[in-house]
């Protein structure tokens, strides 16, 4: 990738409703947090600039708009996305269950079969249902990023944008290195050792 040119990427949201999309996204891109109990706020996309690794990236974050509530998107949603954030609530455990339908589906309709998949357990200042450790293990199976979040709190957010933006233009080196102390490898032996988010 040249660093002196503007590249755009397209970044899609996916999963549950209620879990959070639309909340991830207003934190990263106005560092705002909607507090109000409605079921979605229901943003469907936002522009963001962001430097990673002295690359100047433009990014197309698509949010479903709460077309999730009838069980599908449609095929359009997911065309042409480099990379995808699959959200589960770890304080509902349901949305953690239907990540799997969720991947089954961005599989199908991606038109791009190297789509980089990022798994995200957002709201870790609620009361959990879902251990860190299964999120890890889902994470390993699908060969996906993963990370943990709170929308509300700040704790994540930016690192799984960018986290996710550096492995698609790095995306040659994922397997070679280690560039912070905080992310590991899933099949590290030292998974205990908290870290922010792995690489699979
Ligand atoms: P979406 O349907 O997946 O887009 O979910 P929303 O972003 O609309 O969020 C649904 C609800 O969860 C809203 O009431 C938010 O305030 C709340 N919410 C989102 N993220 C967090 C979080 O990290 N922590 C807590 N405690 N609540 C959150």
């Amino acid at each position: 990738m040249d660093p002196s040119v503007l590249t755009t990427l397209k970044i899609l949201l996916i999963g549950q409703s209620g879990v959070g999309k639309s909340c991830l996204l207003c934190r990263f891109t106005d560092d705002t947090f909607n507090e109000e109990n409605s079921v979605t706020i229901g943003v469907d996309f936002k522009m963001k600039k962001i430097t990673v690794d002295n690359n100047n990236i433009k990014l197309a974050l698509w949010d479903t708009a709460g077309q999730e509530r009838f069980r599908t998107l449609t095929p359009n949603y997911y065309r042409d996305g480099q990379g995808a954030i699959l959200v589960y609530d770890v304080s509902n455990r349901d949305s953690f269950t239907c990540l799997e339908t969720w991947i089954n589906e961005l599989n199908k309709y991606s038109t791009k079969s190297n789509v980089i998949k990022m798994i995200v357990g957002n709201k870790i200042d609620q009361e959990r249902k879902v251990s860190r450790e299964e999120g890890i293990a889902f994470a390993k199976r699908h060969q996906t990023l993963f990370i943990e979040t709170s929308a509300k709190t700040k704790e994540g957010v930016h690192m799984a944008f960018e986290e996710l933006v550096r492995k698609i233009i790095n995306t040659t080196s994922l397997w070679d290195k280690i560039e912070d102390t905080n992310v590991v490898r899933c099949n590290d032996e030292n998974i205990g050792i908290e870290p922010s988010s792995c690489y699979c």
